[in-house]
């Protein structure tokens, strides 16, 4: 905060209160200064709070005084001048609030402190993680069998909901479910449509485990392969497994992008690859961190990424493969560990 001049802060991106309090309740804030803070809630989460907020006292108000007076009077309190809040994701309709119930306190869009603070993770947030990843293979365990043609995608996408759901995690996402020609679409929903033979049938998904996700893709054929999407998957799968070997602390995520996409090019595939090759995963499935052409993030120990090329063609189909990666000090740790070969289903 010194570094960036920020005297005192109002924490109010809930998934930063979760990083900084523990708090994990859908309404909280934390006001903190270099030598003193607190953390602020409702009547329903008074128990919650003391249970899960130990670095902080708290204050917790009730109906009929609103959120935006008290968060007014407990600033005052503290004796703060000049406060900032979370620029980018303060409402301008809250702002007006704050500032009309703060006169005379010095109030100002601050700049995101937490994103890299929360890329590299701790043991507890690792932990969680990899459990998320472990449901999140189980699932494709347990759907490897439905699949069949006459299945729908929204059935497929059901069962996805229900494994993960019946195994203590929520939905990292609605998961992506897309078959045949519509697999061509990166960020398609689940549909009506039956699954048919020849189709390539992706799915993306993932659990949120005790606040923490995972991220997971896989691409299989539905009846039989031809050759046509043999070329395309093990082009994929070639892309995937280079950039995962590449990554490891020190370098950029602009150069493993750009490695993907330069072995997509042997077979002239990287013009159907619109995205970028991976994101940082954490309390988000889209955290901070990103690897794409523009990128200039760096790779630390800590960090946990998604790695997932993908080739997408219109009026044929398409093929993504995502993993999720720990940074280590030698490269990385798979955390997903589903296989990778091409699956025929029903085998
Ligand atoms: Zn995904
Ligand atoms: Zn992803």
């Amino acid at each position: 905060m010194a570094a960036k001049n920020v005297p005192a802060l109002i924490v109010s991106d809930l998934p930063n209160v979760a990083w900084l309090t523990g708090f994990t309740g859908s309404a909280g804030m934390a006001v903190v200064s270099a030598d003193k803070g607190i953390f602020i809630t409702d009547s329903r989460y008074t128990l919650q709070a003391e249970e899960q907020v130990k670095d902080l006292p708290t204050a917790w108000f009730k109906s009929p005084t609103t959120g935006d007076e008290f968060l007014g009077a407990q600033i005052k309190e503290l004796g703060l001048s000049k406060v900032g809040f979370e620029a980018a994701s303060v409402t301008y309709a809250n702002y007006e609030k704050w500032r009309d119930r703060l006169a005379g306190v010095e109030l100002f869009g601050a700049e995101d402190l937490f994103q890299n603070l929360r890329m590299v993770k701790n043991a507890s947030e690792i932990d969680r993680i990899k459990q998320a990843c472990g449901i999140a293979d189980a699932c494709f365990a347990h759907i490897q069998p439905h699949i069949q043609p006459g299945v729908t995608e929204y059935d497929i996408d059901l069962e996805i909901e229900f494994y993960i759901r019946r195994h203590g995690a929520e939905l990292a996402f609605a998961p992506i479910v897309v078959s045949g020609e519509r697999s061509a679409r990166p960020h398609g929903k689940a549909s009506e449509k039956k699954l048919e033979k020849g189709d390539f049938l992706t799915m993306d998904f993932g659990a949120k485990f005790e606040g923490y996700c995972s991220d997971i893709t896989r691409t299989v054929v539905v009846g039989e392969s031809t050759d046509r999407h043999r070329e395309v998957y093990e082009q994929v799968l070639k892309a995937e497994v280079a950039a995962i070997e590449a990554i490891r602390p020190g370098a950029k995520a602009s150069d493993v992008d750009g490695l993907a996409r330069k072995i997509l090019d042997e077979k002239s595939f990287a013009q159907y690859f619109g995205h970028g090759l991976g994101h940082g995963l954490g309390a988000l499935v889209h955290d901070a961190g990103r690897m794409s052409p523009t990128s200039t993030d760096v790779f630390e120990v800590g960090q946990v990424w998604t790695v997932e090329p993908g080739v997408y063609i219109p009026g044929f189909g398409g093929v993504r493969i995502e993993d999720d990666v720990l940074v280590t000090e030698s490269g990385v740790e798979i955390l997903t560990k589903s296989p990778k070969d091409l699956l025929v289903l029903p085998a």
